[in-house]
């Protein structure tokens, strides 16, 4: 049943989620509704759950098998002749568990977040640097290593693979991730539970300490306190800490002045804003694992410049551009040309590109049609103001995804008809007044450069 089942999920789940998520489980049994898998991690088999859950259940379902929950034990797939010995019985085979302690306290790795996997350019090379020597067991001075920078930019996955490679050198040794988060979490059910002489000792036993987005406990002062303790008692032992955050440690607001300057004596490092050759360069080495899975798969020329140079904040809506490309693709079994990349992917581009806001707007309206911007806000209805004021209307409309409400309480309050009647009376004037053209078309171009 597993065999077809598998065969259906690559269909319906696209070869490349199938290959990654799906593969890897095992079957073992299915046993009063409940179809029990061996996963090797436990981030895939909570992936999985959040994702292809009921996937799975429809098409095991479909098959025969009646399947209203899925359970993962997490071990190695290979205890096979245990779940065929069992599943005759109609009993689960007790769950063939490798989960240490440990893992209960951190969270998952994911096993795609390696050192391999990450693309190394100007923007990043101290940080990729920096973690390097911290996973073959850095020098004391880059204890703690602090990594900061904005979202998306590759904090999380420089930390998973420090973990693992550290973990890969020192197998027996107690690496511990989980986001800062998580550790309130931890920290508050302790004391509910009246743990924390546990929570205290699990934490202080660690040989490394990874605390992802400690911006987090900034303002939460229980947090704060048990944080600064559980640091000062690694750092006293020589345990190996990392810590990122999404700013310097002397910028993150209401965090303790003293946990300011323990985050700031060992090695600070950003990961800068990426640049056109670092998306380039992401880009083409995802799009090379991609195709060694598909090989069928053609991508045009110019298509990963034209997402390198467009998508440009974030890396992870890079990614999910290309996974939808991707995606794309291989359903309709067609060449990914650029057309097909800008209309695939016109939403992801569009609020890309519209970083604009209705502020920037009001004031180059205002500028060009030299009215003053309170105007814009205002009651005056005389033409020389309300006709640029309308523009504005228009090109909030257009270029930012407010809705009609949000813009009319920008522009001083106006109900929503209004704005969708200025918005109409520019658009009829776009029809037949060439000076109208050429004024959008001058202040677009202002507003997107
Ligand atoms: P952050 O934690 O800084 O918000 P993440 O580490 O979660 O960012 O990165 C977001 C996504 O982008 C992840 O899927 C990650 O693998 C990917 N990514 C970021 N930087 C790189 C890089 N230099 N090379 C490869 N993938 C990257
Ligand atoms: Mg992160």
């Amino acid at each position: 049943i597993w065999g077809q089942a598998c065969a259906e999920l690559e269909q319906s789940v696209g070869p490349n989620n199938y290959n990654h998520w799906i593969k890897p489980l095992r079957l073992t049994a299915i046993d009063e509704g409940a179809a029990r898998f061996v996963s090797p991690t436990r981030f895939i088999s909570d992936w999985v759950n959040r994702h292809f859950a009921k996937d799975i259940m429809a098409v095991l379902t479909r098959n025969g098998a009646t399947v209203e929950r899925l359970r993962f034990d997490v071990g190695s797939p290979a205890p096979r002749a245990t779940a065929q010995a069992a599943a005759p019985a109609g009993q689960a085979p007790e769950a063939p568990t490798t989960r240490a302690p440990r893992t209960d306290l951190g969270a998952p790795l994911d096993p795609r977040y390696t050192f391999t996997n990450f693309v190394v350019g100007k923007p990043n090379e101290l940080a990729h640097a920096a973690a390097r020597r911290v996973a073959e067991g850095g020098p004391v001075g880059f204890n703690p290593l602090f990594l900061y920078g904005g979202v998306g930019l590759g904090k999380t996955h420089l930390m998973h693979a420090i973990a693992q490679d550290y973990q890969a050198r020192h197998p027996s040794a107690q690496v511990l991730y989980l986001s800062a988060e998580q550790f309130m979490y931890r920290f508050v059910q302790a004391l509910r539970e009246s743990s924390i002489m546990d929570f205290k000792g699990m934490f202080r036993n660690v040989n490394m300490l990874m605390v992802d987005d400690v911006q987090f406990i900034a303002g939460k002062d229980s947090t704060q306190e048990e944080f600064f303790h559980t640091f000062n008692a690694l750092v006293d032992q020589g345990k190996q800490i990392v810590i990122s955050a999404d700013r310097a440690p002397a910028e993150i607001k209401g965090l303790e002045e003293r946990i300011k300057s323990r985050l700031s004596c060992g090695l600070i490092v950003d990961l800068h804003p990426t640049t056109y050759e670092l998306r380039l360069g992401i880009l083409q080495s995802k799009t090379e694992v991609f195709c060694a899975q598909q090989p069928d798969l053609e991508i045009g020329a110019g298509v990963l410049e034209f997402l390198a140079h467009r998508i440009t904040t974030n890396v992870r809506v890079l990614e999910g551009a290309l996974q939808r490309l991707f995606a794309h693709a291989s359903l309709l079994r067609r060449e990914i040309t650029l057309e097909v990349a800008q209309e695939c992917l016109a939403d992801i581009l569009r609020t890309n590109d519209r970083k604009i806001n209705i502020d920037d707007i009001q004031r180059k309206v205002a500028e060009h049609f030299n009215i003053r911007l309170a105007d814009m806000m205002g009651p005056k209805r005389a033409r020389n103001v309300a006709r640029p004021r309308q523009i504005a209307m228009y090109l909030s409309k257009q270029l930012t995804s407010r809705s009609l409400p949000e813009i009319g309480r920008r522009f001083g309050g106006r109900d929503h008809t209004t704005i969708m009647h200025g918005v109409r009376k520019i658009e009829e004037l776009l029809v037949e007044d060439s000076a109208m053209v050429e004024d959008i078309a001058v202040l677009k171009r202002m507003l997107e450069a």
